[in-house]
């Protein structure tokens, strides 16, 4: 397609610049300097932001109000904590207009599409926690197929490995490196295996299984091959594997979001004015008796006093944000690195690709295209309205600079397109609308050294403050580790409520 009729497609460009503060923090923090840094991300968020980043204290109002429990952060791991502590005065304060964080869901003409998490596993917390919310998970039953040289070829990893549009000779690689993986025992192996790179198993095999598990990896969980833990990647591919003899994956139309959704419909009746969206926590401030919180809502500033405090927001703000950390706890949370994320929403009003729910296309500026209505496509009386593809798109560390101005965001927009479109002959369709929603710091990099070195460091009880969200826990940037990471927190905060300490955390695996 030429520049010309791409010009005719309506590009919606959402996320990070309005409501990225202070995920574009630490960039802006890097790029810029002086009276202007950061002056073409608009927004009262950011002028706040910006404000705890130069590192201005804040004049504190005398407390107005007291809690049992503060939460901060209103994506799924705050949510859930607010959901397990309904016994509880909490209050709940999130940044954004919204609920949901990565795990969030938008609509176009009444069919609902991903702008983040996508599926959950049937042996996890978040699928019994799901179902515990009322819920019903419906089954993906699809292994993941992929598009190679323009053909798509199902089930990658299963019956598809004999299909590759490959010579034989890299087809042979596919099943050898296969055959090696799934041999791997990871009890035996032990945690050790987290702390060297995945790719140092790849170095005698055909460099396109490189390339499929580098977009595999930067997909979920932030990291090529070279920057993931062996651990990770190895216990991943055997899950694959599995898929495709007994896919276990459930979601629903536009993903995870529906979680969030439901949760805060749960809670918004009970909570009323305790949950509060558009509140930005600028100081978690720690006393003997109490914690003081302070955040701005609606242009003003407003302290709480709290007996406990959760952190559920990512460790990258934590730690600007709680005062008195240790100093070894906050070079931890420092240490976490996290990827940049656009999820481009393509929206057809004809079928254009519906052959798998997610489908790798390794060499593209994408990773992998959903299927936005997979898990409703068949059911008695559904029609298709709109067939919305979700592109996964994450980016590299150096590239978040991209996604700072609108312009920049239509162009990695207009570039999946593009790919898509190159596909193969089939997808060559021009979409109504083109949605990009992007996203600055959404998922830790699942590192060598990160789950079994820094996470246990990073989510160490302080007195009266604990610590959430998914990139406490690891060993991958999961809904289901968020909603395990607020379980515990939760457990923290009635263990001290009770008058006892929290005690250490020291579990690693399992
Ligand atoms: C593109 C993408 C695809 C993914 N796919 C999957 C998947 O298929 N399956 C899966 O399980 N997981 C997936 N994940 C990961 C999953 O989305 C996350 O692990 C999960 O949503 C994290 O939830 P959380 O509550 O821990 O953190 P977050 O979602 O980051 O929530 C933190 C919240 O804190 C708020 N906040 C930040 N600063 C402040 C402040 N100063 N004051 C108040 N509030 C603040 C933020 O706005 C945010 O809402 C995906 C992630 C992305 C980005």
């Amino acid at each position: 397609m030429n520049a010309n009729r791409r010009d005719f497609i309506k590009f919606v460009v959402a996320g990070a610049v309005t409501a990225g503060c202070p995920v574009d923090l630490s960039l802006v923090a890097a790029q810029t300097s002086g009276a202007h840094a950061g002056a073409n991300v608009d927004g009262e968020d950011n002028r706040i932001c910006h404000q705890v980043r130069d590192g201005r204290v804040f004049s504190r109002p005398p407390a107005s109000t007291k809690h049992d429990v503060v939460i901060v952060g209103g994506g799924v791991s705050g949510l859930t904590a607010a959901y397990r502590l309904q016994h509880r005065d909490v209050l709940l304060l999130e940044k954004e207009p919204q609920w949901g964080g990565n795990a969030y869901a938008m609509e176009y003409e009444g069919s609902t599409y991903a702008t983040g998490s996508a599926f959950l596993w049937s042996d996890s917390e978040a699928f019994r926690f799901a179902k515990e919310i009322g819920l019903d998970p419906l089954p993906v039953n699809c292994p993941d197929g992929s598009i190679i040289n323009g053909e798509f070829v199902p089930d990658t990893w299963g019956d598809g490995l004999k299909k590759l549009p490959y010579p034989p000779i890299t087809r042979d690689s596919f099943k050898k490196f296969k055959n090696e993986i799934m041999a791997i025992d990871l009890e035996k192996r032990g945690s050790g295996l987290y702390d060297v790179p995945f790719s140092s198993f790849m170095k005698l095999y055909a460099q396109e299984i490189k390339q499929w598990w580098d977009a595999f990896g930067l997909s979920n969980w932030g990291a090529t091959s070279d920057e993931t833990a062996a651990g990770l990647a190895i216990s991943e591919f055997q899950d694959v594997v599995d898929q495709s003899r007994a896919d276990n994956r459930y979601t629903w139309p536009g993903g995870l979001g529906a979680i969030t959704k439901k949760l805060a419909e749960m809670l918004q009746p009970k909570y009323a004015d305790r949950m509060q969206i558009g509140a930005t926590t600028v100081a978690v401030t720690p006393g003997k008796e109490e914690v003081q919180v302070t955040y701005v809502l609606g242009g003003d500033l407003k302290t709480v006093t709290a007996k406990t405090v959760i952190m559920a927001t990512p460790k990258f703000i934590t730690r600007r944000i709680v005062e008195g950390l240790p100093d070894k706890q906050s070079q931890a949370m420092k240490q976490i690195r996290y990827t940049p994320y656009c999820v481009v929403n393509l929206i057809f009003d004809k079928p254009v690709f519906n052959k798998g729910y997610d489908t790798w296309c390794p060499g593209n500026s994408f990773t992998d295209v959903l299927v936005a209505d997979w898990v409703i496509r068949k059911k008695s009386g559904y029609k298709q309205k709109h067939n919305i593809l979700s592109c996964y798109t994450p980016m590299k560390e150096e590239e978040r600079g991209n996604l700072l101005t609108e312009g920049g965001a239509r162009k990695i927009a207009a570039n999946v397109l593009r790919d898509f479109q190159r596909l193969t002959p089939e997808t060559n369709v021009n979409p109504v609308e083109v949605h990009i929603y992007r996203r600055g710091h959404p998922m830790y990099m699942a590192t060598p050294g990160l789950f079994t070195q820094v996470q246990p460091l990073v989510r160490q009880p302080m007195d009266r403050v604990f610590f959430a969200n998914t990139d406490s826990q690891g060993p991958e940037s999961t809904t289901n580790e968020a909603i395990v990471a607020a379980r515990r927190a939760v457990r923290q905060v009635e263990a001290r409520l009770a008058g006892r300490p929290a005690g250490k955390e020291t579990a690693v695996l399992g």
